[in-house]
């Protein structure tokens, strides 16, 4: 079966690689996976014989049927359908412990954290990502790879673990190296949403000071961050990508509906 460039088809082939990835995955005993992309089942097999129960959704109808005819188990169940079309609600309602997985597929893979990080049901998030993005989810500041994805993920998530895949674990290979990270949810008493949404407007407007990103952005506490930054003896021309993450939360805390 021809796999499909479209769909960020590249396989998992490398067996000692997929099994430090599926080592590494926290509470598997224990949880409830939701993984996206299940392909042929290079992890889901192994997943479905180690956690409490697995909950795999594929958009591909070939890998549906062969899932359906390798994996014959009562803790899988199977969702034919596309991750950007699942409401969350419909699928992880009354679980507990959930930990999300997945071999992303590239094209959409920022869509797909992003959706994972809006929801605090889930308690930790293991993805195979592109190096390119896993540097720049781990940047520095000043780096031209440090952004929304940099602070929005770190602040919400601790780094447990990056397995190094090289392009030769996949069939067919890719032109880039990837990385395996695990990331664990952090206590979090802010409103996810409304944090995420303020760096949003912080990265709205690339290379831009961070006030006038967010006045373009038509952010409404623009006035206040000018005040923290002023208060702080932070210069007021500051540009986001020089604004560490924790300088980012501080901020965020000092507003008067926190
Ligand atoms: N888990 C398998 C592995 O590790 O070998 C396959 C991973 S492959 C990188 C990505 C998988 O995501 C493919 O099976 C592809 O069909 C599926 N996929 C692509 N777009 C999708 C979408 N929008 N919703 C759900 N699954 C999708």
């Amino acid at each position: 079966m021809n796999s499909k460039k479209t769909l960020g088809q590249n396989f998992l082939i490398d067996k000692n690689k997929i099994n430090s990835i599926v080592d590494s995955i926290p509470f598997l005993e224990n949880s409830t996976i939701l993984e996206v992309g299940p392909g042929r089942g290079a992890l889901t097999k192994p997943l479905v014989e180690k956690a409490k129960e697995v909950i795999s959704i594929e958009i591909d109808e070939n890998m549906i049927s062969v899932l359906k005819k390798t994996i014959i188990k009562n803790n899988f169940t199977l969702i034919h359908k596309d991750i950007l079309d699942i409401e969350w609600d419909d699928v992880i309602k009354n679980k507990k412990s959930i930990q999300f997985v997945s071999n992303l597929p590239y094209y959409i893979s920022t869509k797909i954290m992003f959706k994972v990080a809006y929801d605090n049901r889930f308690d930790s998030m293991s993805v195979m990502l592109q190096k390119e993005l896993v540097d720049r989810i781990f940047s520095k500041t000043n780096f031209k790879t440090y952004g929304r994805l940099t602070v929005s993920i770190g602040s919400l998530f601790s780094l447990e673990k990056k397995i190094n895949v090289p392009a030769g674990c996949f069939k067919p290979k890719p032109k880039v190296d990837s990385g395996f990270i695990v990331l664990k949810r952090r206590k979090f008493n802010f409103d996810i949403d409304d944090y995420l949404f303020f760096i949003k407007c912080s990265f709205a407007m690339k290379r831009k000071t961070l006030i006038n990103s967010l006045k373009k952005s038509n952010y409404e506490f623009s006035d206040l961050v000018l005040k923290y930054l002023i208060k702080n003896n932070i210069k007021i021309n500051i540009r986001s990508e020089e604004i560490e993450i924790k300088t980012f939360l501080k901020i965020f805390e000092s507003f008067p509906c926190q």
